[in-house]
């Protein structure tokens, strides 16, 4: 799992370097990855990438990020797959003239046949990556005369693979392309400037309007402008767009010495959100469908797995439901005994867990009716699903989970609890418990 940010510009009334504004960007993706860290920035009509190993406190001050001047900029915090942590293996990778600069999410799987080819062509790798041929793949056909936009969509339709990709030229200042197959990547739409990245946290002190990018979509961004391609057909980017309640402050510390114990304290207002925010009628459609299920078969990753076998107990116990949990990333044993005649939930915080969406995918191939449980709206694995119960957590940037856990815990025994007691209705419930109290305990935490 990496991070990605780009951005197309300055935002407006920001009056720091363009460097500055990344690396503070990155600091919320750090989550996602740390073993090294790099920024990509387009300077005129050159590219100047500053990366090293190492975490982004201490890389992004060896290397000065916060004085890196220029139009658009792209950055990468990174957990290696191909390649050890390095200083040459840390993101953004460039081709061989230095004008094409990449940062990946994901493993390319067919990345060494392709770099055997390019460097038949006579091209230099300096990365022991998988991503690196990307930029030497752009830089070959824009060899062959092919416009930009052309040679990023080349370069696409011979990848294998996972990944999220966002590519600089530096013939174009500013513009962006991207490229999204199962790793996550979000649009944020801001003023004067557009961002791209792995997770909404990234640019939230920027802009809360969004468009979750779905698989098989690829494009550019530029100040003002948006532009999405799926299969070579434009996709109509209004209809898509996504205005979320988080806050700025959600995505800051705000006091605390670090994201997880704020986390911790927000648990009081993370519940009063989700219980606020049931949607009564997508739950009768869950109910419905779990009294009607054969099976029910939880799945799960992590920590959402630990939630899945409470909801597990519950549902079997409470209701004697023909329940059962696995992790997500085994469900090739499982999906030869699920039919129509059964129901999934699918449990992902981030609603974009590989594995989960994976898993889904098989399990909705065999009929199955698949129930998401996530706290992000619009996201990959609830829109591949047949009914969404949200939790409203706001984004969670601790790597451990703790609010997003306790908030799955509260969906799911609602669901249960719904199951033996169909007429209370939650949502009204939640008025009942005062959001006062919790903002204040909230408050009373912050200097510990
Ligand atoms: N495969 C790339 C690398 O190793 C990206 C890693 C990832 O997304 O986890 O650099």
């Amino acid at each position: 799992m990496c991070g990605i940010i780009g951005i197309t510009s300055l935002p407006n009334n920001l009056r720091e370097p363009i460097g500055k504004v990344v690396r503070r960007c990155l600091e919320k993706l750090e989550y996602r990855g740390y073993d090294s860290v790099g920024i990509a920035v387009i300077k005129g009509n050159y590219i100047e990438v500053r990366k090293g190993k190492g975490k982004i406190a201490e890389v992004s001050v060896r290397l000065n990020f916060d004085e890196v001047n220029g139009t658009s900029a792209i950055g990468h915090t990174r957990w290696a797959t191909h390649g050890k942590p390095s200083d040459e293996n840390a993101h953004p990778h460039t081709d061989c003239s230095g004008n094409v600069a990449v940062v990946h999410n994901g493993i390319i799987s067919n990345f060494l046949e392709l770099k055997e080819e390019l460097i038949r062509e006579g091209h230099v790798f300096k990365s022991e990556t998988d991503t690196e041929v990307v930029a030497h793949l752009i830089e070959e056909y824009l060899r062959l005369g092919y416009k930009p936009f052309d040679a990023f969509k080349a370069a696409l339709s011979r990848l294998k693979g996972a990944y999220a990709f966002v590519v600089i030229i530096a013939q174009e200042p500013n513009r962006l392309y991207f490229a999204r197959n199962t790793s996550p990547l979000v649009i944020g739409i801001g003023n004067g400037a557009n961002f791209i990245a792995s997770d909404i946290p990234a640019f939230l002190e920027f802009t809360n309007t969004v468009i979750v990018l779905r698989d098989g979509e690829y494009g550019y961004i530029e100040p003002g402008k948006v532009y999405i391609e799926k299969d070579g057909v434009p996709i109509n980017v209004e209809e898509r767009v996504r205005l979320i309640s988080w806050t700025p402050e959600m995505a800051s510390k705000e006091g605390y010495p670090h994201f997880m114990l704020k986390e911790i304290h927000e648990q009081p207002f993370a519940i009063s959100s989700t219980l606020a925010g049931i949607n009564e009628g997508e739950f009768d459609n869950v109910i419905n469908l779990l009294l009607n299920s054969r099976k029910v078969l939880i799945i799960g990753a992590g920590t959402s797995y630990h939630a899945g076998l409470v909801s597990d107990y519950l549902l079997t116990s409470m209701l004697g439901l023909d329940t059962h949990t696995i992790i997500s990333s085994e469900y090739k044993k499982y999906v030869n005994a699920i039919n129509d005649n059964d129901t999934v939930i699918a449990i992902s915080q981030s609603g974009e867990t590989i594995d989960t969406l994976v898993a889904v995918r098989a399990f909705k191939e065999r009929g199955a009716k698949v129930v998401a449980v996530s706290n992000v709206i619009d996201s990959a694995i609830p829109r591949e699903s047949n009914y969404v119960l949200y939790t409203r957590a706001g984004p969670e940037i601790g790597v451990a989970a703790t609010k997003t856990f306790t908030t799955q815990l509260v969906i799911l025994t609602i669901l249960a609890l719904r199951l033996v007691l169909p007429w209370v209705s939650w949502a009204k419930v939640s008025i009942g418990i005062s959001w006062t109290p919790s903002i204040r305990y909230r408050e009373s935490f912050k200097t510990l």
